[in-house]
């Protein structure tokens, strides 16, 4: 069968290129998802009990990119929503990130902004050259901070010691002068107002695109010509592992419902030191859904399983070089999202990234 365009996956990075081939271009395109369902990771569902979950973990839409909040408007409605994390220390909730109100709550102070600003440098050690994660806490917030919030967080994450992870992961995580507790100040947040599904479900209705699910590409992929091959699965199965598999950190999502109508104070609690799961996400505090009964999840990290995060060590990315050099000699396949480019992308930076790719001569 012959499609002038292919996609591989049906998450937001697949989608986003399909709803511009067809809507732009005003072309035929077929989507190829493995899944039994389009999302990727940002698919939700209702459960048993008729309570909105997010299947593959917590999904809160941030950004500044008024463009994409602008695309994405398109597709749905939002609820006002702003994220709030607790953390549990010392049998305490503290606000995440790091705020006034944090520092106050873990050693029971009533400092102003400014005390703080001068208690942190004072914490702060002095750290010549930052290589690694544990190198930018520890300048931040100094050994004591380190240890009770992110020393163990980041084991239980990762599986490796902060200090053998590079600087990315720990420099996304701000610290605020203030007192607003919320998680992201991004201009633009939200939630779908009835669900990433059927936001999903929006961007690709329209009857150019036909969509292959429960398929794995490669069962199909030798029985259809194409002039462009957008693909958003991993690169090492692209490419047969010619250069081995690449680490990924998966999580054991554990889904538990209760019989009333709360279970915790935030949407969502992390457990840095306790437990062997990094955090519990409430969903109905995300989604705002009224309903008598309640439904937390609980993320185990593990290494095997879905790929969920890229590794963000410097092996990793070297081996990713290899895969790189092959895949900037493709004419007529462009690798684009977090499996294809072995990178962690936010909702908004994955869209934004598609629309680039689209927009920047995918013509040509
Ligand atoms: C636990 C977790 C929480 C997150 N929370 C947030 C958040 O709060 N806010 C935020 O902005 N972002 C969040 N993200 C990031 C967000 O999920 C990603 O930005 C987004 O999913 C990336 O889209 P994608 O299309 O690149 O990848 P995916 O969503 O993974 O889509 C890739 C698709 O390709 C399919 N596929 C793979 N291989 C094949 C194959 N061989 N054949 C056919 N199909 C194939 C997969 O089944 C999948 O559906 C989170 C991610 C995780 C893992």
């Amino acid at each position: 069968m012959n499609y002038k365009y292919i996609v591989v996956g049906a998450g937001l990075a697949g989608l986003t290129v399909a709803e511009r081939i067809a809507n732009v271009l005003e072309e035929k395109v077929l989507i190829i998802e493995k899944r039994s369902h389009i999302g990727g990771n940002v698919y939700d569902s209702y459960n048993e009990e008729g309570i909105l979950i997010h299947n593959y973990g917590p999904h809160i839409f941030h950004t500044n990119d008024r463009e994409v909040y602008r695309y994405l408007s398109r597709f749905t409605a939002w609820n006002d929503f702003w994220h709030r994390v607790l953390t549990y220390v010392d049998g305490n909730l503290i606000p995440m990130p790091i705020t006034v109100e944090t520092i106050n709550k873990l050693y029971n102070l009533n400092l102003s902004c400014n005390e703080v600003e001068e208690f942190l440098k004072k914490q702060a050690l002095p750290i010549n050259e930052i290589k690694t994660s544990k190198d930018v806490a520890l300048s931040k917030v100094g050994t004591d901070i380190y240890q009770k919030i992110f020393e163990t967080y980041t084991k239980k994450q990762w599986g490796i010691d902060p200090g053998e992870i590079d600087t990315s992961v720990i420099s996304r995580i701000p610290i605020r002068l203030n007192r607003d507790t919320r998680y992201f100040n991004d201009r633009y947040q939200g939630m779908p107002k009835y669900g990433f599904t059927k936001m999903c479900e929006k961007m690709i209705a329209n009857k150019k695109i036909k969509i292959l699910l429960n398929t794995d590409y490669k069962e199909v992929i030798e029985d259809l010509q194409y002039d462009k091959l957008v693909y958003t699965g991993p690169a090492d199965y692209y490419y047969n592992y010619k250069y081995g598999e690449m680490a990924y950190r998966s999580i054991d999502f554990v889904f538990e419902t209760f019989n009333r109508e709360e279970y915790q104070p935030a949407p969502v609690v992390n457990y840095p030191n306790d437990y062997d799961f990094t955090r519990i996400t409430e969903f109905k505090k995300l989604t705002g859904q009224d309903h008598k009964m309640t439904t937390i999840l609980k993320e185990y990290p593990c290494s095997d399983g879905e790929p969920y995060y890229p590794f963000p060590t410097k092996e990793c990315k070297e081996q990713f070089n290899l895969y790189q050099a092959e895949i900037k000699r493709e004419k007529k396949v462009i690798f684009l999202g977090r499996l294809a480019e072995y990178r962690y992308y936010n909702m908004d930076a994955v869209v934004r990234r598609a629309l680039d790719i689209f927009h920047g001569g995918f013509n040509g």
